[in-house]
């Protein structure tokens, strides 16, 4: 059974335009379905506002989908604030990509990592303290950091300290929103071995949000693609980065820059449209450079290539194609 499950989750904010006091429906996610098992990471990629970090949201309950359910462990997840809510809040943790964000600025660093412990009642209390302290040294913060405040910390070493933070209370499922795009590039590889370290001893299952497909490639057991609230592609980091399907993953593909390539490869147009105003038919079709006319009216939904691998396109081949009309 999958320790977590999305079925057909939908997330929609309504708001007032400033100019005509107009009421504006904005679709962040569209009908995602994901499952994932203990021990394994899943990365969702794409650009920014496609998504990724609403349906990280939903995933732990954070936020509540307009359409569809999330499924902790088999089990419906409880409305965000409730006692049954809170009570499962040990098992599943967020990071942040702003750790200085994540942190009170006036508490000591040891004081922030105990801190779960006491709201969750875990373990004696005099016993803590030490527990806490064996986390800063799992994630490779020193003990003495434990008496400093988060603004005399590196940016590394703050987000160390939120991994500590994270981890102390031994949950199950972790999501990750691009948790080191604030950090120096030397220090990205640290902190990403010291996570998925951790992310295999404690057997987690890991959420991992990021718009770094080269770093999703190396860490993840499955990816998913977003584009404007859908996914659009998933299957294993061989299947997708290997052998894309959709033409939005290729174009996503080949806009990372290679300093070694000497051929030219078509770059991603535009940015990606409003979600107020999304485009008929498959989303990506003002930008597709293969989009024929049912691009423009027919929405394609995901259909299985081969083993795992999955692509919502209606050019790509599928062993029994499904297609819907427009909404
Ligand atoms: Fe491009 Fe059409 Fe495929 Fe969409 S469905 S990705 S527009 S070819």
């Amino acid at each position: 059974m999958a320790l977590l499950e999305l079925r057909g989750i939908g997330r929609d904010y309504t708001g007032r335009a400033r100019l005509f006091g107009k009421s504006l429906s904005l679709r962040a996610v569209l009908d995602v379905s994901l499952e994932l098992e203990r021990g394994r990471i899943l990365g969702l990629v794409g650009e920014s506002g496609c998504g990724k970090s609403t349906t990280g949201r939903i995933a732990l309950g954070l936020d509540a989908p307009t359409r569809g359910a999330v499924f902790f462990n088999g089990q419906p997840m409880p409305q965000a604030g409730t006692p049954a809510w809170k009570a499962l809040r040990r098992q599943m943790q967020y990071i942040f990509q702003d750790p200085l964000g994540a942190l009170d600025k006036r508490m000591k660093i040891i004081d922030q990592i105990v801190e779960p412990l006491h709201i969750h009642g875990i373990g004696a209390p005099e016993s803590r303290r030490e527990v806490a302290a064996q986390c800063m040294r799992d994630v490779g913060l020193q003990s003495h950091l434990g008496e400093a405040y988060p603004l005399q910390l590196s940016g590394g070493q703050r987000q160390r300290a939120v991994i500590a933070r994270a981890l102390v209370t031994q949950p199950e499922l972790l999501v990750c929103d691009e948790p080191v795009s604030a950090l120096d590039v030397s220090i990205q590889a640290q902190v990403i071995g010291v996570l998925t370290h951790l992310q295999k001893k404690l057997d987690l299952a890991m959420v991992f949000i990021s718009h770094d497909l080269k770093l999703v490639a190396t860490i993840a057991d499955e990816v998913a693609v977003m584009y404007l609230g859908q996914i659009v592609e998933r299957g294993s980091p061989q299947q997708v980065f290997s052998a894309p399907a959709h033409p939005y993953t290729r174009v996503l593909l080949d806009s990372i820059p290679q300093p070694l390539r000497t051929t030219s490869r078509p770059i991603l147009q535009g940015e990606p449209p409003d979600p107020s105003q999304r485009p008929e038919g498959c989303a990506f079709h003002p930008r597709c450079p293969l989009a024929v006319d049912a691009c423009r009216s027919t929405v394609p939904v995901l259909q299985p290539l081969t083993d795992r691998h999955q692509a919502a396109c209606h050019l790509v081949s599928s062993p029994s194609p499904v297609m819907r009309q427009s909404a």
